[in-house]
């Protein structure tokens, strides 16, 4: 997953950053997170970032992700609550979809051709106008099973 930052040096200035707006500090935890997010290029679950940073107690690891949520920098992705993934948010990495195994929690990364996007912009645009709702995005997960699970 690129980000749209550019280089990862810019990405933690903006992590730093929204941290701040919530009085968080930018935490070894939290730089840890981050970078395993940046480096997995994919939705990581809490199982995978015990996996990849074992010294880093699970209570932990989830407090540093609500946190990171609540300051618009992580997102989940979710089938249920039993598989929820985190993963950068939007706007700092590059709009995209999701393929989700309701039977193992796979997430997989998908982006739509442009063609499918400016349509699905407009339809959502004409229903928005239609209730005087403003749309600023839209998130689109298809629920399923993949290919080790079939
Ligand atoms: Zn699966
Ligand atoms: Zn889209």
């Amino acid at each position: 997953m690129t980000t749209a930052q550019g280089t990862t040096g810019d990405l933690h200035g903006v992590v730093e950053h929204r941290l701040r707006g919530i009085d968080q500090r930018y935490t070894a935890g939290r730089r840890a997170i981050i970078g395993l997010l940046v480096s997995a290029g994919h939705p990581v679950s809490i199982g995978d970032i015990a996996d990849s940073l074992p010294g880093l107690p699970r209570s932990s690891a989830y407090r540093h992700l609500t946190d990171l949520e609540a300051a618009g920098i992580v997102r989940r992705v979710t089938a249920n609550d039993e598989f929820t993934r985190f993963e950068l948010a939007e706007d700092l990495t590059e709009h995209h979809h999701h393929l989700l195994c309701v039977s193992c929690g796979k997430v997989i990364d998908v982006t739509l051709p442009a063609g499918f996007e400016q349509a699905v912009t407009e339809t959502i645009g004409q229903l928005a106008d239609a209730e005087s709702f403003q749309a600023h995005s839209h998130r689109l997960d298809v629920l399923g099973v993949c290919g080790a699970c079939r």
